[in-house]
């Protein structure tokens, strides 16, 4: 399996998609999920191409896992949350739509469940959830 340039994230990091911004460096962009399962649903990206967990170089994760660690911080400051779950999915037949690597951090409240998956978010909701995470990552 190849990779596609053209695929939506690979748009999203090349500016032709917009996207709400949480954070970047130089190796990694996080923005917000678009039909999020939890308030704060965001998902962290390489900026090089790669598909998923499977043709992931080394500091492709790593660099991936440092930021996954800074904003999954947070969002438990963000939200109060109780938790975070972390999700890859790679190949259709693993759950992946999106064919450049990701990791989706939903934050996480004891007794609630995730919302179902493939439904559009209030957009206004989403910018001010992401805009609450990303002056969390300020204040850190
Ligand atoms: P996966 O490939 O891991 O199944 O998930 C892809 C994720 O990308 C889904 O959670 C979906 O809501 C999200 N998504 C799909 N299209 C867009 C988009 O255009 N913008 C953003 N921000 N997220 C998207």
């Amino acid at each position: 399996m190849s990779y596609d340039p053209d695929n939506i994230f690979a748009k999203i990091l090349r500016g032709e998609i917009p996207s709400f911004k949480v954070y970047e460096d130089e190796d990694t962009y996080c923005f917000m999920d678009i039909m999020p399962r939890t308030d704060g649903h965001c998902l962290v990206i390489p900026k090089t191409p790669c598909r998923n967990i499977l043709d992931a170089s080394p500091e492709q994760l790593s660099a991936c896992m440092t930021t996954v660690n800074k904003v999954a911080n947070a969002c438990m400051r963000a939200f109060g949350a109780d938790g975070i779950t972390l999700q890859q999915f790679s190949e259709a037949a693993g759950g992946q739509e999106v064919f450049h690597l990701h990791f989706h951090i939903l934050p996480r409240h004891e007794g609630v469940s995730t919302r179902p998956p493939g439904k559009m978010g209030d957009m206004d909701q989403i910018k001010a959830h992401g805009a609450a995470i990303a002056e969390a990552i300020e204040n850190m």
